[in-house]
């Protein structure tokens, strides 16, 4: 047992010393916005801003009680990370280090041709969407989409039809609060599913061990495996390039229509403007990944009920692919849904695949999965806060590296720690600092008058 893989009850022990604030989760690096906090807190007690990094982040507007800081380090994904139980790991049809527990591995997509050309790779999440509410097992669907006002922001959304559910195809890689009102959708007493990055997942599961009703209410929780999510700051860049603001936009698009699909941007006058997915993530230093996501424990979504992700069979999108995804089915109530819904046609199988295989066309999974805990151990040794992390098997993962690759990992992390490169600055939201920069520009030129 490492020291940062701990058991349930060490982890129960430690949460029970002092809780993080909100500002010492920010600033550590630990945030990725998931909005779970403001809704245990309340909206009054808690604000999710944008930052000037193009980061949405919680603001409290009032000191947190003690009580309410326990809850929220106990559900915070930042904080706590835990994996699936144990007894779905030793029970699953296969399991392997790096991936842990899978019922089936396939390659495939949606049955609908429209789904399939819409959704981000080969529409999988989206057809299992509809399929969950045409056949009446869910009431909703809680993923995230456009926003209607603000079309490169996204947005919580509430699917309660197939057409709302396609109009959140695709990936939105920038930031998205997904469970900013959760206590809310709850309090609606109706099953549901959620659509969502791994990290949000575990956000839930998290909140599960306080609040029964997640577990009742929550019947489905489908991921995609995820590489990061990047600033606004990122997607603001591509308008740059074309000499845009964002208050000129009608449409903002990441990618789909298409496997990967362009990046594709409208203004409300009627001019269009595409990047290639190639050209979008050429240079990998102008990725703007959040902190939180270069030590995710579970970006390959093990608490998840199916976790999908891209399937580019020669190593990186052509121009463009066919619609195709790789389908990890992770639990037994995964795989009653996927035999469902390719009974129903939602789904269409293309063929099987395997652990060897999915690590290929994911190495970058398998180098973060297997990079994890040296990290973590860097940053704790620099002084700083880590999330308690359960049942993902970090410390196996990390001896399938050398000792040389832990020790450079370690210390990298360690190092950029010190140097509080691995921190972020305090949040705070965009307007109150421009406004803070105009006070300081007008005292400086008083100062030089
Ligand atoms: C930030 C990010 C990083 C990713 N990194 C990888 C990676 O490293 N490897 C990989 O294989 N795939 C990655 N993907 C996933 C990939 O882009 C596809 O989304 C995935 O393969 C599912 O494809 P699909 O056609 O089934 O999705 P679709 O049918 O288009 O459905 C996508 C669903 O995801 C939801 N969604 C989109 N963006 C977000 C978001 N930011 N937060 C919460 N929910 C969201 C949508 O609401 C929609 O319901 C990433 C996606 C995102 C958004
Ligand atoms: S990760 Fe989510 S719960 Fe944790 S501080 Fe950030 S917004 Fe709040
Ligand atoms: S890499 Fe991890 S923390 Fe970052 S968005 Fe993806 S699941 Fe969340």
């Amino acid at each position: 047992m490492g020291l940062i893989e701990a058991s349930h009850s060490q982890a129960a022990m430690m949460l029970s010393t002092d809780p993080l604030s909100l500002s010492e989760i920010v600033e550590n690096g630990l945030c990725i916005g998931c909005g779970l906090c403001r809704s245990i807190a309340g909206p009054g007690a808690v604000e999710m801003v944008m930052t000037p990094e193009g980061r949405e982040r919680p603001v409290a507007n009032q000191a947190l009680d003690r009580s309410t800081l326990m809850r929220i380090n106990a559900v915070c994904p930042g904080t706590r990370i835990a994996g699936p139980p144990p007894a779905q790991a030793s029970n699953a049809a296969l399991t392997d280090t790096v991936w842990g527990p899978a019922e089936r591995l396939v390659l495939g997509r949606a049955g609908d041709p429209t789904v399939r050309f819409v959704g981000s790779g080969g529409g999988v999440l989206t057809a299992l969407g509809q399929f969950l509410l045409n056949s009446g097992r869910v009431k909703f669907v809680l993923h995230v989409a456009a926003s209607h006002s603000q079309p490169m922001r996204s947005e919580r959304r509430l699917s309660f039809d197939a057409a709302s559910v396609l109009e959140g195809a695709g990936s939105r890689y920038g930031p998205a609060a997904t469970l900013t009102d959760f206590g809310d959708i709850l309090d609606r007493g109706e099953p549901f599913a959620l659509i969502a990055k791994p990290c949000d997942i575990t956000a839930v599961r998290n909140l599960a061990r306080l609040d029964p009703r997640v577990n009742d209410l929550m019947r489905y929780a489908l991921a995609f495996v995820c590489g990061g999510a990047s600033d606004l700051s990122k997607s603001e860049q591509a308008l740059q390039r074309f000499g845009l603001g964002e208050d000129e936009l009608r449409l903002f698009r990441y990618r789909g229509h298409g496997n990967p699909g362009l990046n594709r941007i409208q203004t409300s006058d009627g001019r269009s403007f595409e990047l290639t997915y190639r050209q979008l993530w050429e240079d990998e230093d102008k990725w703007m990944i959040q902190p939180r996501c270069k030590i995710c424990p579970d970006a390959i979504g093990q608490v998840a009920d199916i976790a999908v992700h891209d399937a580019w069979l020669n190593g990186g999108p052509a121009v463009e692919d066919e619609p195709l995804n790789g389908i990890i089915v992770r639990t037994r109530r995964g795989l009653e849904l996927f035999d469902a819904a390719v009974e129903a046609g939602a789904l269409e199988i293309k063929r099987e695949t395997s652990i060897a295989e999915i690590s290929e066309l994911q190495s970058h999974q398998v180098r973060k999965r297997r990079a994890v805990w040296a990290r973590l151990k860097g940053m704790a040794i620099a002084g700083k806060p880590i999330p308690f992390v359960t049942d993902l098997a970090l410390e196996d993962c990390a001896a399938q590296n050398s000792l040389a690759e832990n020790l450079a990992e370690g210390r990298g992390a360690r190092d950029r720690a010190r140097r509080g490169r691995l921190g972020e600055p305090p949040a705070v939201p965009r307007e109150r600092k421009a406004a803070h920069h105009v006070e300081a520009m007008s005292v400086l030129k008083d100062e030089l008058i």
